[in-house]
């Protein structure tokens, strides 16, 4: 069986480590069940004071599965996320919304409302779909060699299912990243606000250890309760009411694509997208 995530305690802090190094740790759906599992175990530790979110191998993550032999997009898995009903059974515009929600929009969200402070330790690619895990968290800290990109418009998206794109980057920068498709590199991303720390690759995880023990000196619940005004003044200035609006959005693209194309991603794959 294959091991999703790796799990760590090093002294206060939760380690989730994606594991699938050689598909530059691609989402699937068995993947999600297992990170949320993994941050429930953690939030359910009183021992576990701070969540590092990290991905084994040369990248953070290449985005969500959309071409290897694990792909798992037609299968039903138990909803935690929202109230959505299963998505295997149902055709047209129907099954994806309800898969998406659920698994890209609702579970990302769900894990940006975790009562405890998460890190995002990224190495290597953070592109599309793991923009959204990077992005859910509260702070991001990366290797020199990092590189952001959202290319979903190339298949005719506007942007991943978590639109934080303006409240990550400012709205100019969101148009030019998203507009182009053009990978950030990790000084641009710390220039942009975007992340707050840029280490050595060699110093990325002991870099990220030591600033989740700092936090995790502060007292738990005042953390839960900082963590939880953030996200209030976030959403005050629109950060969900956005993601919620622009998701009609990116399904009409893939409805659109379906009518229009081979499916609803428009024709592509990972090797097309790869292409720039
Ligand atoms: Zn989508």
């Amino acid at each position: 069986m294959t091991n999703w995530v790796v799990y760590e305690q090093r002294g206060p802090v939760a380690w989730v480590t994606m594991n699938r190094p050689d598909a530059a740790n691609a989402q699937t759906a068995a993947m999600t069940r297992a990170m949320d599992e993994a941050f429930r175990r953690a939030v359910d530790d009183d021992e576990i004071k701070v969540i590092v979110l990290a991905g084994s191998g040369k990248h953070f993550s290449g985005g969500h599965d959309i071409g290897t032999e694990q792909r798992d997009i037609h299968k039903d898995f138990e909803r935690i996320a929202t109230t959505w009903y299963p998505h295997e059974d149902k055709g047209g515009a129907e099954n994806l919304f309800a898969r998406e929600q659920e698994l890209y929009l609702g579970m990302c969200q769900r894990w940006r409302e975790l009562p405890k402070p998460m890190i995002a330790s990224v190495q290597g690619a953070c592109i599309a779909g793991g923009l959204m895990l990077a992005w859910c968290c509260d702070l991001i800290v990366c290797s020199d060699d990092a590189v952001f990109s959202d290319p979903v418009v190339r298949m005719g998206i506007p942007g991943v299912e978590y639109f934080a794109h303006v409240h990550e980057l400012g709205s100019r920068r969101a148009r030019e990243f998203l507009y182009t498709g053009a990978r950030i590199d990790s000084k641009q991303a710390e220039a942009w606000g975007m992340v707050n720390r840029v280490v050595s690759r060699d110093e990325l995880v002991s870099s990220t250890q030591e600033l989740a023990e700092r936090i995790a000196k502060m007292p738990r619940f005042a953390l839960a309760l900082t963590k939880k005004a953030i996200n209030q003044a976030e959403n005050r200035m629109g950060r969900q009411d956005v993601m919620d609006a622009t998701f009609g959005l990116h399904h009409l693209a893939h409805a659109h694509n379906a009518l229009s194309s081979s499916d609803h991603l428009a024709g592509h794959d990972a090797k097309s997208m790869k292409d720039d």
